[in-house]
């Protein structure tokens, strides 16, 4: 029933488990810009966006999708390399 393999899984489940829409490619956009709202909050700075509208502008409407992207940037956290 879904469609990814073991190496996928360990960067990010490239399908919603719940709906099967693929977010791989939002994910990484995302990361891109969550990164930004981190360093802006880390530098006292306002975010130009917040969590919640990166999401509502990449088109990620459902709570299922959002649920599968927050969930794995949180687990990723502080050892992303972004810096
Ligand atoms: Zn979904």
């Amino acid at each position: 029933m879904l469609d990814y393999n073991i190496g996928d899984i360990v960067i990010i489940p490239v399908r919603c488990f719940t709906c099967g829409k693929i977010i791989g490619d939002v994910y990484e956009e995302y990361t891109k810009r969550y990164a930004e709202y981190q360093k802006a909050i880390k530098a006292g700075e306002k975010p130009k966006e917040t969590p919640k509208e990166i999401l509502d502008s990449l088109g990620l409407d459902r709570y299922c999708c959002r649920r599968m992207i927050l969930t794995h940037v949180e687990l990723i956290g502080e050892s992303a390399p972004y810096e």
